[in-house]
């Protein structure tokens, strides 16, 4: 009995695994204040202060894109001294750049999708980055 019971136990974790492995379409439901995968919160594997930049690039996947400007009014940042012409002359660039590249390994060990830069990286603070959602991935806006 021992013995079909651990059986039927493997049986059971293969196929599991391998329905998880096929898996092709997955949900990222975007609300307020969650970001639930399958229904799974995954709020919690962001740091609180890249939530504002995350929902703003799963929502504008085509556009617009997240500029400098644009992700310093999410973090309720003054935007005013935002010279976002050259990295050197914006005060606030390293910080963003900072929680972009946060966000990028989030975003890559989940498997949702990636964040890319413009084609010229000068380019980063005035033509922004964009988020490609893996094609397994669907970005549900769910907000109030
Ligand atoms: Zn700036």
């Amino acid at each position: 009995m021992d013995t079909t019971y651990s059986i039927s136990g493997y049986v059971f974790l293969y196929l599991a695994n391998l329905n998880l492995r096929r898996k092709t379409s997955r949900e990222l439901l975007v609300t307020d204040d969650f970001f639930l995968l399958d229904r799974l919160d995954i709020t919690p594997l962001f740091n609180p202060k890249t939530i504002a930049i995350a929902r703003f690039l799963f929502l504008n996947t085509e556009a617009p894109r997240l500029t400098c400007k644009t992700a310093q009014s999410l973090l309720g940042n003054e935007t005013d001294s935002c010279n976002c012409s050259k990295a050197t002359l914006c005060p606030k660039y390293k910080y963003l750049y900072n929680r972009v590249h946060e966000l990028k390994r989030v975003v890559g060990a989940l498997r949702l999708g990636t964040i890319i830069d413009p084609n010229k990286r000068r380019d980063i603070l005035t033509e922004g980055w964009r988020f490609v959602p893996d094609t397994s991935v669907s970005v549900i806006d769910d907000r109030k």
